[in-house]
């Protein structure tokens, strides 16, 4: 009897496992589960013939390890199938057709072809001005959730920059939950933003909301923010993968890791390689927290892709006093920045007060966040 899923089938591999992240989600459970295997998305699916011997797979896998690269039974799969890791280049399915034994050897489409780490397997080092993020090291970002005005901009620009910080944050153009919230200075706000990088040499780094505030923010930022409200507006990730800029993505409050690197996948088909991922909490049935913070997402962004991944504590937990204890988390679970938010009066904060941090709060968990740093990366140095 013909199968439902062998009737929409490619070269006879079951249709769910090929070219569709379903697929992708499935091989992965079918060949990693429990098993301590590599997470990495298979290249090519083999497929033995039925009434193949054992002598016939062992040789299949014999040549794909000839090529460098590993093959891996898919457990509980009948006729025995292999799923193919670890090779950089697209393989020949030509290879191992060849050999007895062989029905199919299909190659399978990455869902990410450029942010996945098997496209890249060294990390992405961005640039900003003299600094760089990603490959080791803490950026940190701070300042206050939006540009409120010129006395605040520049006053916690000069005391971010003396507290350490790597670059200065703030919103120009707010996505707030209600419309009747305060919905930023627009154009004004960047002008700030520049005025406070010009006295203090901090980078900016400000969101887009859609495509006329990302041709302004393209003028002022040094980091373009893409908010976790517009994760998932493409038009505007194509458009943000057109600048000459880094992009600091966010993660949507309800996407996966894998919808987060589908998102930097847009930017980077456009031309841009620069996508920091961020953190940010994502919602659960969790109520003791803004949202809840995923730290476990950095381990396995760090395996899945060679993009750096930040984490913001600020929006997470949504409260001051929660802010410091997990961004030293982020920190030690090894993260490539944090993002914090500061302000000097957060009682009058316009936006998010409840969860900046005071100046001097800001400036003592910097110094705490870059001596966990020294510690992290002694301990990767010493496990190289
Ligand atoms: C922000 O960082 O200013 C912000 C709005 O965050 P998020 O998009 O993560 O809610
Ligand atoms: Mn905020």
């Amino acid at each position: 009897m013909v199968t439902h899923a062998q009737r929409h089938s490619r070269k006879g591999v079951p249709a769910f496992l090929l070219n569709c992240r379903r697929g992708f989600a499935t091989l992965r459970a079918l060949t990693f589960a429990d098993r301590g295997l590599t997470e990495i998305p298979p290249l090519m699916v083999i497929v033995m013939k039925k009434g193949s011997s054992r002598e016939d797979l062992a040789r299949v896998t014999r040549s794909v390890e000839a090529l460098g690269c590993r093959a891996q039974a898919l457990p509980g799969v009948e006729p025995p199938t292999l799923a193919v890791t670890g090779s950089a280049e697209p393989l020949d399915p030509d290879i191992f057709e060849r050999l007895p034994g062989v029905a199919r050897a299909v190659p399978v489409d990455p869902p990410f072809k450029l942010a996945s780490r098997e496209a890249k397997l060294e990390d992405t080092v961005v640039r900003v001005g003299s600094r760089s993020i990603g490959g080791g090291g803490l950026f940190v970002i701070a300042g206050p959730c939006a540009v409120e005005s010129e006395e605040l901009t520049m006053e916690t620009a000069r005391l971010m920059k003396r507290a350490g910080a790597d670059a200065l944050r703030g919103g120009a153009f707010k996505p707030r939950s209600s419309p009747y919230s305060f919905q930023g200075l627009g154009k004004a706000g960047l002008v700030l933003l520049s005025k406070a990088r010009e006295a203090t040499g901090l980078p900016i780094v400000t969101e887009a909301v859609d495509h006329a505030s990302l041709d302004l923010v393209d003028e002022h930022a040094d980091i373009v923010q893409i908010g976790a409200r517009n994760m998932q507006n493409y038009e505007l990730l194509k458009r943000a993968g057109r600048l000459a800029k880094p992009v600091l993505l966010k993660r949507g409050m309800s996407a996966t890791l894998e919808d987060l690197l589908l998102s930097a996948e847009y930017v980077l088909a456009q031309g841009n390689p620069a996508v920091i991922l961020c953190e940010r909490g994502i919602r659960t049935f969790s109520r003791h927290s803004r949202y809840t913070l995923d730290l476990s997402v950095v381990p396995a962004a760090r395996e899945a892709t060679h993009l750096p991944i930040f984490v913001d504590p600020s929006h997470a937990t949504g409260r001051r006093d929660r802010v410091p204890g997990m961004a030293r988390a982020a920190a030690a679970a090894g993260a490539d920045g944090v993002m914090i938010e500061i302000h000097p009066a957060p009682e009058d904060a316009l936006c998010d007060g409840r969860q900046a941090l005071l100046p001097q709060q800001g400036a003592e968990l910097i110094a705490q966040l870059r001596a966990i740093a020294a510690i992290v990366a002694k301990k990767a140095e010493a496990v190289r």
